[in-house]
């Protein structure tokens, strides 16, 4: 039994599912992509990846693989987290009335990665993720997930006026989110853009009166898992064992 349904329709035969998959479940022919028998981890990082939301995953129950836990987050399934759950987040992590949060996504999202852009290139900030975005912004193409964000596409903020509301906050929405299968990662790079120039920022988020201490990107923790795991699947037969 198949554990994907790729639309041919909507595919367009880039590649980027077959690349990313650990498995070498999927292959492209024709330009298009096509499942093979190989094991499937249902990890739903092609579901994710796919610019043209190409993929849906049908799992099947029977899944205990190491992914069988994360492939419930919400991010797998499409990427985007509905603003029903983002109320109940925020519900969970303005209790306390000391902090005030916003997400920013689609095109307002584009429009202030373009001013964290702007900031970062001013002063010249050199990283690794720095010179990473550079190359990815040089060679620009639309179907490679910005590197900062990774596939995430929405951002969730913190404001608070101390340090120590919007840290418990943060451990708020890290606790509520497991609850809501919602993962992600601190943005450090979002973090020294807004902190270098906070009046750049302030346009993206009126009525807000607090200060941005955390930005969160909510999605994949792939910085984490890909240097592990593309290693490892260069051992030969790793994943059988998994
Ligand atoms: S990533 Fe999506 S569009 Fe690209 S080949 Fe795979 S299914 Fe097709
Ligand atoms: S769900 Fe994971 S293992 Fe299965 S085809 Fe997609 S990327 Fe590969």
């Amino acid at each position: 039994m198949g554990h994907l349904r790729i639309d041919l329709d909507k595919c367009i035969g880039c590649g980027k599912c077959a690349k990313m998959c650990l498995k070498d479940h999927i292959v492209i022919e024709n330009r298009k992509a096509k499942e093979l028998d190989n094991d499937c981890l249902e990890c739903s990082h092609c579901v994710s990846t796919c610019p043209k939301g190409a993929i849906t995953l049908t799992p099947s129950s029977e899944n205990g693989g190491i992914f069988s836990e994360i492939k419930k987050d919400k991010m797998f399934d499409g990427g985007m987290v509905s603003d029903e759950d983002l109320k109940s987040l925020y519900g969970a992590m303005t209790r306390s009335g000391r902090v005030q949060v916003c997400t920013l996504q689609g095109s307002t999202l584009d429009m202030f990665m373009e001013d964290v852009w702007t900031v970062i290139n001013e002063k010249e900030l050199n990283t690794p993720i720095v010179k990473e975005w550079a190359k990815w912004r040089s060679n620009h193409n639309s179907l490679e997930p910005n590197p900062v964000l990774w596939e995430g596409k929405q951002v969730l903020f913190i404001f608070a006026n101390g340090i120590d509301s919007a840290v418990d906050a943060s451990n708020r929405m890290i606790v509520k989110g497991l609850e809501l299968r919602i993962r992600g990662f601190h943005s450090n790079i979002i973090m020294s853009a807004v902190t270098l120039d906070r009046e750049r920022f302030a346009k993206y988020f009126p009525g807000i009166d607090k200060e941005m201490r955390m930005a969160y990107v909510i999605g994949h923790v792939r910085r984490f898992v890909e240097p592990v795991f593309k290693p490892m699947k260069k051992i030969k037969g790793i994943f059988d064992r998994i």
